[in-house]
């Protein structure tokens, strides 16, 4: 069954900020906090969303992006501070009356209705006339791709034709910003994958604001305009894909984004820091560190090369011994111990066999150098989190009571 708050979805937007096609509406929290009892679901978040931008909450399962995303569609009220829909404080206002539409990872279709009635369900609520529901759900399902399935009943589709069933029948309301919470999560991965771009194609094709949530990194890199990378019910870094991740602003957003290759080293004045296990190298980065300041270098497994001689002398390198290569088809992964018991992953492209065969094996004493560009500096996250667990950042989802088909 539908839960009260799906069906809230499914009417759509309500008269009070109802939008028309083609409009797109602006997010912005200010100071929101949740309390969930004595605990702090979310802490304190300041965030500007903008029209027509593909905006992703990213982080590890409990960190907050869930319980966001609810405040934003009005399922959840904040304990304090303000949630803004183009401008207007939307407080109090209920779910079907704010200008959004929420996809969630469970399809939450009518079984019983065919593609076009689920799709036209929330028009004929609102007492859409019959010509215009025809015409506006057609539209739709020929968006997502599924004009020739009209008639079909949600049990004669895919998963991956439910969700795009789901989008049309959020699309049709013309919500000016559209909430996705994990859309893709029960889906397999190649399915996945090609619905990333789909989905992305028809954000730009409506041009109104996505709020997407999800905690697959590949995923939030893929499609969003700018990411908030969330720990702890806070964001840690809010910033566009390339940035968070050629220049994550902490130890936390360094490790769940990509793989975490975390140095522990000291600013030593100027442009300098000293690795604990090796050279002193330079970092532009470095200047936002007064001397002495304890930092972490980061540098990107596939911005690494592994040698048995030597590296020369203009790279940064660091000596260590090779724990494991494994073979991923398009890169092998080397994991390599350096002192202090602080282990770097590089990322060896597969370009030719022989260089594959030619890799250093397992025990072999190793270099591994890098472009001194490739340096960046970060700080300990403010949460005290350290970089997470490959496997937390990939763990699978809870899906709430309530939002189930
Ligand atoms: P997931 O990906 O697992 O959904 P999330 O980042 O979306 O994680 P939220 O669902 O927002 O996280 O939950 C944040 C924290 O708040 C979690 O510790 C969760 O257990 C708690 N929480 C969420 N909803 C409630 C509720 N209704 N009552 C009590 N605690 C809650």
């Amino acid at each position: 069954m539908e839960s009260s708050s799906d069906v809230s979805t499914v009417e759509g937007n309500g008269s009070a900020l109802e939008s028309e096609a083609g409009s797109t509406g602006s997010v912005k929290l200010e100071g929101v906090t949740k309390k969930f009892g004595a605990f702090k679901a979310v802490d304190d978040i300041d965030l500007e969303i903008a029209n027509g931008e593909f905006f992703t909450m990213l982080g590890p399962s409990g960190c907050g992006k869930t319980t966001t995303l609810r405040m934003i569609a009005g399922f959840e009220q904040p304990t304090e501070g303000k949630v803004k829909i183009d401008g207007v404080d939307v407080a109090g206002e209920p779910p079907y009356k704010r200008p959004t539409n929420t996809v969630f990872q469970s399809y939450a279709l009518f079984p019983h209705m065919t593609l076009e009635e689920n799709v036209g369900f929330g028009l004929k609520r609102k007492k859409v006339s019959k010509d215009e529901i025809k015409k506006r759900v057609a539209d739709e399902l020929e968006r997502v791709g599924l004009a020739n399935e009209a008639k079909r009943k949600p049990a004669q589709l895919s998963g991956g034709q439910q969700q795009r069933v789901a989008l049309a029948r959020a699309l049709v309301n013309l919500p000016k910003v559209l909430l996705l919470d994990e859309p893709l999560g029960a889906l397999d991965l190649k399915l996945r994958k090609a619905l990333q771009v789909e989905l992305k194609n028809i954000q730009r094709d409506v041009g109104i604001t996505f709020v997407y949530v999800t905690h697959d990194q590949e995923e939030a890199l893929t499609m969003s305009d700018r990411i908030a990378v969330m720990d702890q019910g806070r964001i840690e870094q809010c910033a566009g894909p390339e940035q968070v991740y050629e220049r994550p602003a902490t130890t936390f957003v360094a490790g769940f984004i990509g793989v975490s290759n975390l140095m522990p080293a000291v600013a030593t004045g100027g442009n300098d820091v000293k690795l604990d296990n090796g050279p002193t190298v330079t970092s532009p980065d470095a200047s936002a560190f007064s001397s002495g300041e304890r930092c972490y270098a980061v540098v990107r497994p596939e911005k690494l090369d592994v040698t048995t001689d030597a590296a020369p002398p203009d790279r940064p390198s660091v000596e260590g011994v090779v724990e494991a290569s494994l073979f991923l088809g398009t890169a092998t992964q080397m994991a390599v111990r350096i002192a202090n018991d602080v282990k770097i992953t590089v990322l060896v492209p597969n370009a030719s066999e022989s260089e594959r065969q030619a890799l250093p094996g397992g025990g072999s004493r190793v270099h591994v150098s890098w472009e001194p560009q490739h340096t960046h500096l970060v700080t300990e996250s403010p949460s005290g989190s350290g970089p997470p667990e490959q496997s937390e950042a990939t763990s699978s989802e809870h899906p709430r009571e309530g939002e189930k088909a």
